[in-house]
């Protein structure tokens, strides 16, 4: 065949797909307005990019001509999705600012402020008539999303869904690596306010479009860089975006729970002021587009069913376009469980909007590049009847065309669906306001008598956030409550009443009064009230979990347990009995602020160790002053005080009273000091160690650091390679989590090619500043190992944790400790319980007799007396079964022919998260037997299995049950603290904080309290 022959053939090919795109457009009422002029040099660059006919739609195969307001490329320098071309933020908004000054249909608003400073925007897109009454169209919205507000009078309802007009919501490029949003969002702008397609003058004059172009403004800034990087260097290789967020990278997107980013703050408060019905989150990853919204099971829990049937109504409209459009490769369903709520979209979900989210395929930048999938990606499934091509092409232009078309689509859609929207938006608020009369509960309560005032108020003020009402009582209230168990094991004090049982005991709708009992809550108790139209996402929150090991889905895709009150360390009771909601209360106005005060007189000071995290700010904001850790309990002016309280002198009374009042803790004056053993607690110099790997994990304890107001160095792996005296500038190193494996921890990336920088330069001015390096590669090496362990033996204090704890016990820091490899292990992102083993280590301050902790899979630790391991702890009763022979199970075997000989007694059985105790044979030379004093002493251990899942998938969790979860393992002068939860994580552990804060604040007073064993 002729070359002529073939190019002839592609050609009519070619026109008979449009011809078909036409008359799809046509038949699915997408029809264009004739008269409108075309930007025929746009549209034909966006032809030119589009690598496949059919990788575009007729809603965006064209750009519309508009005398007055300027497209895309009077910013960008060609169109949107063009190769080669990344804009920084601050150009997307140029460019929106430029469109606000243009067109009477545009408005720009600042939205808040990034850790770093930067601008986020909302770009809202309507008529100008619309756009004029924004105001009064709150006021209504208000009001359909608080039907209290109304009476629930459904004729007033309907009167309010007629005259109201939506807010349909998109964000971009919250995923800094996914680059295609800011620049399809940049046109989707312009479409929206130029377009005189019918369809789109409709969704114009009906509706109004919110855009937020870029969520991680700056993670968006160093995306760019490093794509300018490579830009400059195109035969070498580049590097991977390191930090995307100040503190997070893909975590950005797990954070509408706890709302620790600024990013979530800022979203959340434009979703509680603006009402939009609809959060539409735009992401790459699979091809080519994955409207992942409907995802698969199991659902959150806590949503309303409403929401659910939504999402499937809107998801597989935009696919059918689609397939009518004849997209290849776009589908619903898919690997996407939609369990946790922690997503940005969820915003909308657990407050009564609609979530939405699409995957399309990014190339990580704006190269065009020829893309070869994997089977399972272009395979045929039965939710994805038209999959993506084996091998194709594929450029930045076909993603914009792909997110476009998919979001024109479901504005349209939407648009013609709006008052059906509007009062399912209404109908769902009202289901939330009848929580306690439908499923329940009535009420969560937070105990007043709580001994942790201060996480108490952390946590409500997270729920302040989420938008949900908070009252306190203002007298006793009696209400009934599930029975408590009589082994409770949930975390608290034995001594304090246990909410938590109640919790977990109340959610039976069904139970019976025999299991109930009478609780009294006292003044000052605060009250989360179910009907509130935000009553989901504190239901959500609060709540229990539970993911069975036989869930059809056995592919997790993400966290399965994050109950806020547990992981806080809070009391929290779940009640039933909706007379709770006539309890005497007021609504809390403001900030909940756990009340902070000095009482007595005299120039020493006693406050209390709760393990409320703001002690940890006290000492540091006190740098001058002299702290002691009391290492017993002690009673002082009729006061009791928990081992590990401080005792404070020479500090100026007037500092001290405004920090104490600042923070919320509760100061006793004293003249004398209590006759208490006590050490002293000095400012330690802390730093958090990162790698050049990943930093996305290590950077919920910067966060929380950050947050606590605890200074530290950061410092890299490289760093403390090159220094033989770390001990000069820290008294600890906090290791947080990696999850490469300790290999890549000490190897780093391989050396090959060419040095990859991580810098501020003028081709990168967002890179670097906190963190800076000429090449990334080197790791840690054995001299940042040699001059780690150094660190430790003269007497400084190691922190790991996960795979940081495994470095420390693999390369040889934690003499005694092994690290057992699970094999049936199923804990996914989980909350488990945990005991305290010794209460006298000073890591267990401020703690009462458990704990619920977050654990992701362990790793298992096993204690033994000899260093290089050998035999951890057994559990009593498993050497019950005897061996083949004669006689009955309780017989001793006998051989035949001798007279019987007499078995020796089996050494004492020790528990699992205890160190086996020596034989007789090993006795005999004791090479390798740790001397009692620098053996490893188990703080925390897990609890035991029949008790140890608090919420989420656990299976196979005897493996674990039982184990050491954290470990202080003493080395020559110094400590290596080892943990195998995660106790910083995404904002939701505060409970676990003190952990670690109390081994920093105790650095060198660790073996307090120490019992050393004889042997
Ligand atoms: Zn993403």
């Amino acid at each position: 065949m002729s070359l002529k022959r073939i190019s002839r053939l592609l050609m009519a090919s070619l026109l008979l797909i449009s011809a078909v795109a036409f008359s799809a457009r046509a038949q699915n009422g997408y029809s264009r307005d004739a008269s409108q002029p075309v930007d025929d040099e746009y549209t034909k660059k966006i032809r030119e990019y589009t690598t496949e006919t059919f990788f575009n739609s007729p809603l965006t195969d064209y750009l519309p001509a508009s005398p007055n307001v300027p497209t895309p490329k009077v910013v960008l320098g060609d169109v949107a999705g063009s190769p080669g071309k990344l804009p920084y933020a601050e150009d997307v908004y140029r460019y929106m600012r430029l469109l606000e000054k243009a067109s009477p249909r545009v408005k720009v608003f600042s939205i808040g402020s990034t850790e770093e400073g930067r601008e986020m925007i909302a770009v809202a897109i309507a008529s100008e008539s619309l756009l004029a009454r924004m105001e009064e169209n709150r006021a209504r919205l208000t009001k359909l999303g608080d039907p209290r507000m109304i009476n629930f009078d459904e004729a007033e309802a309907d009167r309010l869904v007629a005259q109201s007009f939506p807010i349909y919501y998109i964000t971009g490029t919250i995923h800094s690596v996914e680059t295609g949003a800011p620049t399809a969002l940049m046109e989707l702008a312009y479409r929206l306010a130029v377009d005189e397609s019918p369809y789109i003058k409709s969704i114009r004059d009906n509706m109004v479009t919110l855009i937020t172009p870029v969520v991680e403004v700056d993670g968006r800034n160093r995306m760019v860089d490093v794509y300018n990087w490579h830009l400059a260097h195109p035969n070498e290789n580049w590097p991977p975006l390191l930090y995307w967020g100040h503190y997070v990278a893909h975590d950005n997107n797990r954070d509408a729970m706890g709302l620790s980013l600024k990013l979530t703050r800022n979203i959340m408060k434009v979703y509680l002021d603006w009402k939009p019905i609809v959060l539409h989150d735009l992401h790459e990853s699979v091809p080519y587009l994955y409207d992942n919204t409907i995802g698969d099971g199991p659902y959150n829990a806590w949503v309303d069913p409403i929401l659910t049937d939504e999402w499937q109504m809107i998801g597989w409209k935009n696919v059918s376009e689609m397939t009518k459009f004849g997209m290849p490769g776009v589908f619903t369903h898919g690997t996407f469980d939609t369990w946790s709520p922690g997503y940005l979209m969820f915003i909308a979900a657990t407050h009564n909007g609609i979530s939405r989210l699409y995957e399309t395929f990014g190339n990580a930048g704006a190269d065009t590049l020829v893309r070869t999938l994997s089977p399972d990606e272009y395979s045929r499934t039965w939710y994805r009847q038209n999959p993506p091509l084996p091998r194709a092409k594929w450029s930045q232009r076909n993603n914009n065309n792909y997110e476009q078309t998919a979001l024109l689509i479901s504005l349209d859609y939407f648009n013609k669906n709006s008052k059906l929207f509007l009062k399912n938006f209404y109908l769902k608020s009202k289901r939330s306001i009848e929580k306690p009369k439908n499923e329940g509960p009535a009420a969560y309560v937070f105990p007043g008598d709580d001994p942790r005032l201060g996480n108490q108020a952390t946590l409500l003020r997270v729920l302040q956030a989420q938008g949900c009402e908070i009252d306190r009582a203002t007298a006793p209230f009696t209400v009934s409550v599930r029975k408590k168990k009589s082994d409770s094991g949930n975390g608290k004090p034995a001594s304090a009443s246990s909410p938590s049982s109640t919790a977990k005991a109340a959610p039976s709708p069904a139970a019976k009064p025999s299991d109930t009992e009478a609780r009294t809550f006292p003044a000052g108790s605060y009250i989360v009230r179910m009907d509130q139209p935000y009553s989901r996402i504190a239901d959500a929150l609060l709540d229990y979990q539970y993911w069975s090991p036989k869930d059809p889905q056995q592919d997790v895709y993400d966290d399965t347990g994050w109950t806020f009150g547990e992981l806080g360390n809070v009391q929290v009771a779940r009640v039933t009995d909706v007379k709770v909601l006539s309890a005497a209360m007021e609504r809390v106005n403001g900030e909940v602020r756990s009340p902070g005060a000095v009482n007595g007189s005299g120039s020493i000071y006693i406050v209390n160790h709760n393990a409320d995290n703001n002690l940890i700010t006290l000492r540091y904001r006190l740098r001058k002053a002299t702290f002691e850790a009391a290492e017993e309990p002690f009673e002082v002016a009729g006061k009791k005080f928990n081992r590990g309280s401080f005792i404070i002198r020479n500090a100026s009374a007037d500092e001290l009273n405004r920090v104490v009042s600042e923070l919320g803790l509760q100061a006793v004056a004293v003249t004398q000091p209590p006759t208490v053993k006590a050490h002293a607690i000095r400012v330690p110099r802390v730093a958090i160690l990162h790698t050049w790997l990943s930093t996305q994990d290590e950077g919920w304890w910067r966060l929380a650091f950050d947050q606590m107001q605890v200074p530290f160095d950061y410092i890299s792996t490289q760093d403390v390679a090159r220094d033989a005296d770390l001990n000069r500038k820290y008294d600890v190193i906090v290791f947080g989590p990696v999850g490469r494996g300790i290999n890549a921890i000490i190897q780093g990336l391989p050396m090959y090619g060419n040095a990859i920088p991580w810098k501020r330069t003028d081709l990168t001015p967002n890179m670097g500043g906190f963190g800076s390096t000429d090449d990334i590669r080197p790791g840690l090496g054995w001299s940042g190992i040699a001059n780690l362990q150094n660190f430790v033996k003269r007497g400084g204090v190691f922190i790991g944790t996960m795979d940081t704890a495994d470095l420390a016990v693999s390369t040889g820091f934690t003499p005694g400790v092994s690290i057992q490899r699970s094999q049936r292990l199923k804990a996914i992102g989980d909350v488990l319980r945990t005991k305290f083993v010794d209460s006298t280590s000073p890591i267990a301050y401020g703690y009462g007799d458990s704990l619920s902790i977050y654990c992701f899979n362990g790793p298992v630790f096993n204690i033994s007396n000899l260093a290089g391991g050998g035999g951890g702890g057994r559990r009593r009763g498993r050497d019950t079964d005897r061996p083949t022979g004669r006689g009955t199970l309780e017989d001793p075997d006998v051989v035949q022919g001798r007279p019987p000989a007499e078995v020796p007694e089996p050494p004492p059985n020790s528990e699992v998260w205890e160190a086996a105790s020596i034989s007789e044979e090993q006795r005999r030379n004791l090479v390798g037997l740790i001397p009692p004093a620098l053996r490893p002493r188990v703080v925390l251990r897990y609890a035991d299995t029949r008790e140890l899942l608090v919420s989420g998938l656990l299976d196979g969790g005897d493996e674990i049950a039982q184990h050491a979860a954290v470990i202080d393992s003493p080395l020559e002068r110094g400590h290596v603290v080892l943990f195998s939860n995660n106790p910083f994580w995404r904002g939701q552990t505060a409970g676990s904080y003190f952990l670690v804060f109390n081994a920093i604040l105790n650095f060198d007073n660790l073996n307090a309290g120490r019992k050393v064993d004889e042997k």
